[in-house]
């Protein structure tokens, strides 16, 4: 009897494109095979940079995009009562006649009396620029419940965040610490750089009410109280702070916490940076003790003290204000332990691992280079920590502010920007000042006209707020008002419930 036949490479196509999966904002490159002018398979691309290959589950169900019975083929129209689920698909002439008919009025009246806000579409680029365009700054998509916490943490506080603004330095760290469920936005080559890490035998830390999915290859696992990362954080910043175990030199270098604040308890001016007629920041230089420009090349910058001011009130660097706050007791592993679930002496080891990774095993590049301020170099000094978190941390309300701590501690380790820790990719890092402000002010918005710039942005002061005649919100979510200053992507949460509470305010 002969062996039967086995076909162990059949041929699945006759054609393959090469494009990007949609399925999540990580943005893999993909293979797709085409047989008989149908998609009948998708794999990963193994040349391209971010996944190398690697494809997940959903990534392949991107052929149901295309074959799902339940995917929408035409507009539908509701033909019974709402709620009953009774709709009729309709031409698309017939559809953009009736939206045309419901919404020039409005466009030609008032159009800030459109309210569009969006799911999770992956499309805001251009639904924006549909906003825009109608002239209504009532817009946003999900991001306000999701991650954009966390974006607007880290643009805010280091020029960029985690996700595709950058990615660890896989090769070098000797830590790896994951906050909260970290598993979206950079999903495979995060993958991709947990193998690395645990391939070269170096730690994955997990911060994690639960121990599942990355979490369940971690080494060390912190199970916290959801919603409490931010209070672990900044402990864990006392804890390093009361040890010693803080890159005195990047900081001093590398961020504005030499930057002198004014203490004028009643003044305008009280908490505002010290600067000069340009608007220069101002520090003290150690050598001297007098106030310069922090871009004066060679100095030593003051990260103590204080300096009387003549208009009154006395400067002093921000670090000293950052001291003064993390220290205070509070913070202490005794005194948060029970609101994180975590004891007091794990939280002090887990500081003391952190500071370890960083200093005892600093990494050296003999590599000259040359800093910001023209400052030369002989050789490249990496604090090799590494960290990521997502939505986890964000999609909480403490959300932003637990967002901006995970950066400050990155930036006491010295290890953002430097061998071995978190590395940001171009066009990052970027300082807020090089985003766009929102727009949406009173005298912004014009019946018939587009909206004088785009409805989402980032705001620097309170000259930047959209607020109504009175003073008030102007955008039906309240964003970029007095009650969510810096709500980066809108608050698309807020809509309904503003909506039916404003029903009854007259216009
Ligand atoms: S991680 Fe998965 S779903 Fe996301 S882009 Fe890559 S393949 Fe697609």
């Amino acid at each position: 009897m002969s062996e039967p036949h086995i076909e162990n490479s059949p041929q699945v196509s006759d054609e393959v494109k090469q494009t990007t999966c949609y399925m999540c904002a990580c943005r893999c490159g993909i293979n797709v095979h085409i047989r008989d002018e149908k998609i009948r398979y998708i794999e990963g691309n193994r040349d391209h940079p971010i996944n190398k290959g690697v494809l997940c589950a959903k990534g392949s169900a991107g052929i149901m995009q295309h074959y799902s019975p339940a995917r929408l083929k035409s507009p539908m129209k509701r033909v019974g009562p709402r709620g009953s689920g009774q709709f009729e698909p309709i031409s698309w002439e017939e559809a953009l006649s009736t939206a045309t008919e419901w919404l020039a009025p409005i466009r030609k009246s008032d159009p800030k009396k459109l309210a569009f806000f969006t799911g999770r579409d992956q499309s805001q680029a251009l639904t924006s620029w549909w906003a825009q365009q109608f002239g209504t700054p009532n817009f946003a998509a999900h991001g306000g419940f999701c991650s954009v916490n966390m974006a607007a943490g880290g643009i805010y506080t280091i020029g960029g965040a985690f996700w595709e603004f950058g990615a660890p330095d896989w090769n070098l760290t000797e830590i790896f610490v994951l906050f909260g469920v970290a598993e979206d936005h950079d999903s495979n080559p995060i993958k991709i750089g947990l193998g690395k890490v645990k391939g070269r035998g170096k730690r994955v830390v997990s911060v994690n009410p639960v121990q599942t999915g990355y979490a369940a290859i971690s080494d060390d696992w912190y199970g916290i109280t959801p919603g409490t990362d931010g209070l672990l954080i900044i402990s864990l910043i006392r804890e390093l702070m009361r040890s010693g175990n803080i890159d005195v030199d990047y900081l001093r270098r590398y961020t504005n916490s030499p930057w002198l604040v004014i203490r004028n308890p009643g003044a305008a001016n009280d908490g505002l940076f010290l600067r000069d007629s340009d608007g220069c920041p101002q520090v003290i230089d150690r050598s001297t003790g007098k106030i310069v420009s922090h871009t004066t090349k060679n100095i030593s910058t003051a990260m103590h003290g204080e300096i009387a001011l003549d208009g009154g009130g006395v400067a002093t660097p921000a670090f000293v204000i950052m001291g003064e706050t993390y220290m205070d007791d509070a913070y202490a592993p005794e005194s948060v332990c029970a609101t994180v679930g975590i004891s007091a002496d794990r939280i002090r080891q887990f500081a003391a691992d952190l500071a370890e990774a960083a200093f005892a095993k600093e990494v050296v590049i003999n590599q000259p280079w040359t800093d910001w301020k023209g400052e030369k170099h002989k050789t490249m000094i990496g604090r090799p920590v590494s960290m990521h978190a997502m939505r986890g941390i964000s999609a909480h309300s403490n959300g932003f502010q637990t967002c901006r701590a995970l950066h400050v501690l990155q930036l006491m380790l010295g290890s953002i920007e430097v061998p071995g820790g978190w590395r940001f990719k171009p066009p990052y890092p970027k300082p807020p000042e090089a985003h766009p402000k929102p727009a949406g002010r009173p005298d912004q918005i014009q019946a018939g006209k587009p909206l004088a710039g785009a409805p989402l942005g980032y705001v620097l002061g309170p000259d930047d707020l959209l607020l109504n005649a009175d003073g008030g919100p102007q955008r039906i979510d309240k964003a970029y008002s007095w009650d969510a200053p810096m709500s980066a992507h809108g608050l698309m949460h807020m809509v309904i419930s503003n909506a039916v509470a404003w029903r009854s305010i007259p216009c």
